[in-house]
């Protein structure tokens, strides 16, 4: 009887479909054959009456509606993958199971089968009783929307029970409006049922593209990347911390000065190493990327700590050979430099052109600080009459200069100044044009994590296109080359480039990283 009802309403679906013919079923079950469900006597049940129906429909004339949703493959797919099988675990049987157990005793009114498919039993009489109210013939969007609202029903009870906070049923139900899905069947409804309640409109509303599953933020998605890209740095920091130094390019710095670049080489990354004092170019370099990242590039002038050295502390021949003719002080609103005294310590000089203070910023103590912020004020003034006299220029010349103290912490240990001065500089660019009172911490710890992340600063900002230049010279054609042809070799580690004049190759060399395999300076 039941199945008399499922044939009966395959064959409304395909009348109200359409009248199209689904052909070569046959070929298709036969490819079928050897699976359960080619093998299950419902295939075969299903099959003869769904040809019935087939025959029917092709010889009934009269329908013809055009439906814009037509999918006969729905019905394959459910030969093909379901009908089969359907009535083992839809229940549809168990009432007939009993049978076949001849012998066993009825007395507890129970039956094992029963047990076990007593879930989806259960579940299919509430479907048929309670949900569906026993009706019949349901259009597929009232079949939707009343199932719907029974399961979300069942959210609310559930939540009211365990004193659920509401709002996770709409985490479950959120419905997204897609405006854009319901012309076409508004179109349809005023054509053929104008006026119907829309449950009762015989077109099911398919969404015209499928939902994707709800992807993750965007930002979620861009942050993965930045901590991919971030491990590889890291990655790749470590690597080039292990090797022994070598005077390969490992950065290329844009500079404040346009046209002039900061090369930092792998030994200079490497004095970044925990315990190791930090050389001049690396301390440089931070500056120029730091001016740069707090916009203070115009404001700023960073002076080349060899020419700040030889203004505190140069002979007069010195002084006159780092007068910076082409340099405008008058354009810039203050000086920020660093110093090397005694040949192993470094300060920070900080020239406040608004103020007329010189800062001379000693990162190991604090008490002789003002005398000699003192002591610089009175050499740069020096410095600004001596280009008046060379160069005939004034900028600054008039100034007043006097000696500051800036608060600040001091290094704990006796390598670290380089990097309290960067600390330092890059505290006055944040804070500039006031004086900032610097704190931070100089704990081993967190000088070691400090250094890290300078090292990544510098590389992240390198310009360097290592597949172009010579990683040695960082130039297109070797220094002071006359030859128009240069040879180029390529390390087979690294894929680094290198002139095989920067590395003092002899032709046999040349010969031999030219056809074996060949490891730069750096992977060796
Ligand atoms: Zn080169
Ligand atoms: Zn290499």
């Amino acid at each position: 009887m039941y199945l008399d009802e499922c044939i009966l309403q395959t064959r409304d679906l395909k009348l109200e479909e359409s009248g199209h013919v689904m052909g070569e079923e046959e070929s298709k079950m036969e490819t079928n054959a050897h699976s359960i469900i080619g093998k299950s006597p419902f295939t075969q049940a299903f099959q003869v009456r769904r040809d019935q129906a087939e025959c029917d429909i092709l010889s009934d004339d009269a329908v013809q509606v055009k439906n814009h949703y037509l999918c006969p493959g729905v019905i394959d797919a459910l030969f093909k993958n379901y009908m089969g099988i359907f009535p083992l675990w839809s229940g549809l049987l168990l009432g007939d199971l009993s049978r076949h157990r001849k012998g066993t005793s009825k007395k507890d009114g129970s039956h094992k089968t029963r047990d076990t498919n007593c879930h989806v039993e259960l579940w299919f009489g509430l479907v048929k009783h309670s949900i569906l109210l026993k009706k019949k013939y349901l259009r597929p969007a009232e079949f939707v929307s009343k199932m719907y609202a029974s399961i979300q029903g069942r959210y609310v009870e559930h939540i009211e029970q365990h004193n659920l906070p509401m709002h996770i049923l709409d985490k479950n139900f959120g419905h997204p409006s897609r405006p854009d899905d319901d012309h076409e069947e508004q179109w349809n409804k005023r054509e053929s049922s104008a006026g119907h309640s829309k449950s009762k409109s015989k077109y099911f509303n398919p969404p015209k593209a499928l939902p994707n599953p709800k992807s993750p933020p965007a930002t979620k998605v861009k942050k993965r990347k930045v901590d991919q890209q971030e491990q590889d740095a890291q990655g790749n920091l470590t690597w080039l911390w292990k090797k022994k130094d070598t005077e390969v390019v490992v950065a290329v710095l844009p500079s404040q000065m346009k046209g002039r670049i900061l090369l930092i080489r792998h030994c200079e990354l490497c004095s970044l190493r925990p315990h190791q004092w930090l050389t001049g170019e690396v301390i440089e370099g931070v500056f120029h990327v730091a001016a740069d990242k707090f916009a203070v590039l115009n404001k700023m002038y960073l002076l080349n700590h060899y020419t700040a050295s030889v203004i505190l502390f140069g002979d007069r021949t010195q002084l006159i050979s780092h007068s910076l003719p082409k340099v405008n002080f008058d354009n810039y609103e203050a000086v920020l430099s660093f110093v090397l005294v005694n040949n192993n310590h470094w300060k920070l000089l900080y020239i406040h052109a608004n103020t007329s203070t010189v800062f001379l910023v000693d990162p190991a103590q604090s008490i002789k600080e003002l005398d000699d912020s003192e002591h610089a004020a009175k050499r740069i003034q020096e410095y600004f009459r001596m280009r008046r006299t060379r160069h005939s220029i004034t900028d600054w010349v008039d100034v007043k200069w006097k000696g500051g103290v800036m608060g600040h912490p001091l290094q704990t240990d006796g390598c670290s100044c380089g990097v309290v001065v960067v600390k330092m500089a890059k505290a006055v660019m944040e804070s500039f044009p006031l004086i900032p009172n610097v704190n931070f911490e100089c704990s081993k710890k967190y000088m070691k994590r400090e250094r890290r992340e300078l090292a990544l600063e510098i590389l992240e900002a390198s310009v360097f296109d290592e597949h172009t230049y010579c990683a040695m010279c960082a130039a297109l054609r070797p220094p002071g080359s006359g030859s128009p042809i240069t040879d180029w070799v390529q390390c087979d580690d690294c894929e680094r480039w290198y002139h095989a004049q920067c590395l003092a190759m002899d032709s046999r060399d040349f010969k031999k990283a030219e056809t074996g395999y060949w490891n730069c300076p750096l992977c060796k």
